[in-house]
Order: C-alpha cells, then structure tokens, then sequence
C-alpha cells in the first residue's frame, strides 16, 4: 500500500512550514499538542475581530451572533460523537477538568468501600481525580491489571468486576504506549456488573470515529487541542440521566435558574454544569477544528496513520538497539498515534535532548502515567506520536536523527 498524498492537508498547518538551525521542523509529538490548521486560527481571530461579545446575556447583535456561534459547536460536537442530545455535551477546560467534574459530582453517591476500578495505562487525569474522591467518600480504588505485553487483561477484568464496583475509568487510547482497548466489549462487561463508565479519548477522538451511544458508556472526555483545535477547551459528554445527578464542582453565573440569599436553584442542562463565561474563542476554534476534520477523507487518512505507524515500528526495529514497548503479542491490536520504545540503555531524557538539536520534536519522560511507567520497570521512555499531517518523510527524518544519537551514545 502507498502512503496518501496529503500534501494539501499538510500545507494548512502554519507551524510546520519552518526549520530550526537546518533541518526542517520534524514534529512528532502530536500526543502532548495536535497543531492547529489555519481555519481554526482565523475562526478564533475572526470571533475577536467580529463577534467578540459574552454569551447568553445581553440584548445586542455581538452577544447573538457570539451565542449562536457558541452553541452551534455544541450540536456539533453532538453530531460529530454521535450523542443523542445536545444537552449532554458540557464545554470544560479540557479532559483533566472534565474527569474533575464527574469525579466531584459524583461525590454524594459513592458510598465507603464503593469499588472504583481504574486502568492501569490511565494518564494521571484519569487516576487523581478518583483518589479524591476516594479521600472523600472511603471508597477503594483498585488498578485493573495489564498482561505482559502491556495490554489491559480481561481476565482480570473480569475478576474484579465480580465484587460489582461502582465505576470503572478507562482509557480508550493510551496516551504513553499508544495501546489500545476493546472499549465496546469493556463497557458492556462494566454494565453488565451495574458500574458506572467513563472513558478517557484524548487520544482516541483525532484518530477514531466516536460513536457514544453505540459505546454505551456513561461518561466520555476529551480535549480539544489534540484534536487540531485550541488547547482551554475539553469536553464532558454524560448520559442525560447521570450528568443531570452530577453535583456541580463550579457554581457561580450562567448556571442557576434563580438566586435568593435564602435559596438558589440551579439551571437546567447543559448551563448547570457550565458555570461562569467560558472559554467563547477556544470553543468556535474546535468547532472549526471538526469542520476542519470532517472535510477530510477519514477513511484515507486512517490507512494513511496505520501504514505511517507501521512503518515507524518498523523502522525503529531496523535501528538495532531500540525496545518498543506496549505492542501487542500476537498483533492483534495495533497501536495508534503513539510509539514508545527506548535506545540501549540510555535515558530517553539524553536521546530527546540530542533528538531536539536536529530539530526533531518527541516526548521523553513518564508521560503523565507513572503507574504504568512502574508496571513497565521504567522510569520513564521516548514517545513518538502521529497526526494527520506526518508524512514518510518526518519519519526518515527522525530515524536519521535517531541513528545520530546512537552513534553518538552507543
Ligand atoms: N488523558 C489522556 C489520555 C491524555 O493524553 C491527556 C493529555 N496528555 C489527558 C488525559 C489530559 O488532557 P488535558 O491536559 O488536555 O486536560
């Protein structure tokens, strides 16, 4: 199979276009930070040069024009993850504040010894926020173990499921190893033992289409600046039923129906959960962040990111002296986005260092994933990770550069 001509879609990112001292720019840390196409920073400028105005308050033609711009992402964010109703998309921060809110809301339902069960490739966002809740409710958080090829292990899943938690919070992507989880199979499983679910996609949404209702999961997180939109915007999808029992974290404007200093009532959905002026610019750039990723051929692209990431494993194998990590045994799952592998034993602080100084971009370190990093017997590992804009030549560029360093390590 060939390699899909992107070109065109390559030339719409700004950021790419430059070199640092000779080389061209090769970015592959779009795990951390997607970059922006051009239509998403004119749309956030033109809000600023047009329409600048708040939300949902005044009487004048800006505060319209804002509003509807504002919740027109709303119903297309529903339409894009394919939620039943547009109520149940919460515009936050991003995922960390998202998994915040639920793990907050849900505060006066969980009872001590309640089971919180939590994937052992979580990304911290998805762990600390549950050892709160913990701290507050005496509940038990038990991590669900991996195999040994660093895949989540289903028998032990299944297991734990037995002693009926109350959630469980998974990840749909691994943001370290680029691993990937059966996540139809996992919450069906999780629903059938009367748990809650909440899945985190920030790094699935770029790179797999979301379909919620066919996940069946309560709750699904997201960022947008993964997502070639702006970073200060996130999503928070709930089922109507479970967002509308949330007890909000944030209280204040936008949020209440009434206020008296005797009684306030809070407003209805989406408001409830929204409270304060949000973040207008960053959510018209992921509106047209998705505009943006639906113009695109998906299905090209998608074989377009398998191949790319085939060819990286590959490549890095052919290096020598290089260990992936996170790829399963038999194949069966393959990864997306990311790449996790060390060299020798050097530290993947050094191999970034000197990968930086031939203007290659990767992430090194734990990855915001230490439990992980300790099942792995690492401190920490080098990340390489895709977007719809790297090509083959990003990736001889950065096996090159890589080559350098072990000559000069090794
Ligand atoms: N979960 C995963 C899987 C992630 O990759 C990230 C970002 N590294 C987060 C959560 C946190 O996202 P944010 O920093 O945008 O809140």
């Amino acid at each position: 199979a060939d390699f899909y001509d992107h070109q065109p879609i390559r030339d719409q990112f700004p950021t790419l276009k430059q070199t640092i001292g000779d080389h061209p720019l090769c970015y592959l840390d779009t795990a951390a930070t997607s970059q922006k196409p051009q239509a998403v920073i004119d749309a956030m400028t033109e809000y600023y040069q047009l329409n600048n105005a708040n939300v949902h308050r005044a009487a004048h033609q800006l505060s319209t024009r804002a509003t509807q711009q504002y919740e027109a992402v709303r119903q297309q964010v529903a339409h894009f993850i394919h939620a039943k109703h547009q109520q149940e998309i919460i515009f936050t921060h991003g995922t960390t504040e998202s998994i915040n809110m639920v793990a907050y809301g849900l505060t006066a339902q969980v009872q001590p010894n309640d089971l919180i069960l939590i994937d052992t490739a979580a990304h911290h966002a998805n762990i600390v926020p549950w050892q709160e809740l913990a701290k507050r409710t005496g509940a038990i958080i038990k991590p669900i173990p991996l195999t040994a090829d660093a895949q989540l292990d289903i028998n032990a899943y299944e297991q734990l499921l037995q002693a009926k938690p109350t959630l469980v919070a998974l990840c749909h992507v691994s943001n370290a190893l680029g691993t990937v989880n059966p996540i139809i199979d996992l919450i069906a499983m999780a629903k059938n033992a009367g748990a809650l679910t909440l899945v985190d996609g920030a790094q699935a949404v770029a790179h797999l289409e979301i379909d919620v209702q066919q996940m069946d999961c309560d709750f699904y997180v997201f960022s947008g600046h993964k997502m070639y939109g702006p970073t200060g915007v996130g999503i928070l999808y709930g089922r109507f039923e479970q967002l509308n029992t949330l007890t909000p974290m944030l209280t204040g404007g936008e949020m209440i129906k009434t206020v008296s200093f005797d009684r306030t009532e809070y407003g209805e959905l989406p408001n409830r959960l929204e409270a304060g002026t949000p973040a207008i610019a960053e959510v018209i750039g992921l509106g047209a962040a998705i505009t943006f990723l639906q113009g695109l051929p998906r299905e090209q692209i998608k074989a377009h990111e398998q191949l790319l990431m085939r060819y990286l494993q590959q490549q890095l194998l052919n290096l020598g002296d290089i260990t992936l990590y996170g790829v399963s045994n038999d194949n069966s799952q393959s990864n997306i986005g990311s790449v996790a592998f060390n060299v020798a034993n050097e530290h993947h602080q050094d191999v970034g260092i000197l990968l930086d100084q031939q203007a290659v971009a990767i992430r090194c370190g734990h990855h915001c994933a230490m439990p992980l990093m300790s099942q792995l017997k690492l401190s920490g590992c080098c990340r390489a990770s895709i977007g719809i804009y790297t090509n083959k030549h990003d990736i001889d560029q950065f096996i090159h550069a890589l080559n350098t360093v072990k000559e000069l390590l090794l």
